[in-house]
């Protein structure tokens, strides 16, 4: 079991590209915490720098309660598991699965039981004279997580461990990667560009942009009360509209307001007290409509039921209940 510190922890790399900008942050034993944000945005730097597999510019990297900034990997007792699998082609899977253990130097008993315990765990008891070309993608990514889990390792680091995979495997390996937390309660640092992974997975999500933490909340409170607008912008699905205080209808000075699609009611025609609006784009996605509404030249998107029917250029009312408006400062970003 782990803890994670992270003081003011910086990387700036040859060429003066800053990776991580003075991030802080503590991880709780057995918590599991996701580092989420656009391509580029230093999570994978990061992610390194607590591995240690990239030298650390400034600042204090504690596991446990001890300072790891100079420790190798080997030294800080963690496990790695990438978007890429690299498994060794020339192996079985138990030969995979046994490797980290051979070079621990643990004793065949020891690595037998090991290797035995982790295929179970993770359905791959019937694959393990298999070589890696013989196995599905998941498959081989279940192998990965495997060969990370038989050494019980206090910390799990994942990059991206899922992006390899199509839609419906990403799911259900997520919901794995979900389940085996539960069962192991180890510390898990993952890391994702996947607002969806993110937020099903986590005990607390941190959100990163240019190097630099924006937020760190359980998911729940990131959705409802997110702190600024790059934040508010990168959950939810469809986007949350972001519009002029004038378009729905409000006078407030410096602000931008933001209002969840499924916080917008629609009906078709006009009714007192509500926007009006033209419909710009209908996209059914078979469990609900999303509907583009023209508001006064900006466009707001609403979740309307399945069987909301109408066609672009109708005549659309909007309403929305103000305890449900978030408010940004325009100039800062931050919310009020
Ligand atoms: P992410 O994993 O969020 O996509 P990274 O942590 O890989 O982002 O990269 C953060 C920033 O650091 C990017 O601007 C990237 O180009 C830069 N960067 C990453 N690795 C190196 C490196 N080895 N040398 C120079 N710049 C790097
Ligand atoms: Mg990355």
């Amino acid at each position: 079991m782990a803890t994670v510190s992270l003081e003011a922890v910086r990387k700036e790399y040859r060429g003066g590209v800053v990776g991580a900008k003075d991030v802080t942050l503590r991880i709780a034993d057995g918590e599991f915490v996701s580092l989420v944000g656009p391509s580029g945005c230093g999570k994978s730097t990061t992610l390194n720098l607590i591995a240690g597999l990239e030298d650390i510019s400034g600042g204090v990297l504690r596991i446990d309660d001890t300072v790891v900034n100079d420790l190798s990997p080997r030294e800080r007792d963690i496990a790695m598991v990438f978007q890429s699998y690299a498994l060794y082609p020339h192996m079985d899977v138990r030969g995979n699965l046994a490797f980290p253990l051979k070079v621990s130097g643990a004793d065949k008993a020891t690595i037998d039981q090991r290797v035995r315990e982790t295929a179970e765990l993770l359905g791959l008891e019937k694959l393990l004279a298999r070589r890696p070309k013989e196995l599905s993608g998941g498959q081989r990514q279940r192998v990965a997580l495997g060969r990370a889990l038989v050494r019980r390792p206090k910390l799990f680091l994942f990059d991206e461990p899922l992006s390899n995979l199509d839609a419906a495997l990403r799911t259900q390996m997520r919901g794995e990667i979900k389940k085996l937390h539960e069962r192991l309660k180890a510390t898990f640092i993952y890391v994702t560009h996947d607002q969806a992974e993110a937020m099903t997975l986590s005990d607390r999500v941190v959100v990163m942009n240019q190097g630099e933490v924006q937020q760190v909340a359980p998911p729940r409170e990131l959705y409802d009360a997110p702190a600024n607008l790059f934040v508010a912008g990168f959950f939810g699905s469809p986007r949350i509209n972001l519009v002029k205080p004038e378009t729905l209808g409000l006078r407030e000075e410096g602000v931008t307001l933001g209002i969840r699609p499924e916080h917008l009611e629609i009906g078709t025609g006009t009714a007192e007290g509500a926007l009006s609006g033209r419909v710009y784009l209908v996209e059914p996605m078979g469990s609900e409509n999303w509907v583009t509404v023209d508001v006064g030249g900006e466009r707001l998107i609403a979740r309307a039921p399945a069987d909301f029917s109408v066609r672009t250029g109708e005549t659309v009312w909007l309403r929305f209940d103000s305890k449900r408006l978030h408010r940004f400062d325009t100039a800062s970003g931050r919310r009020r």
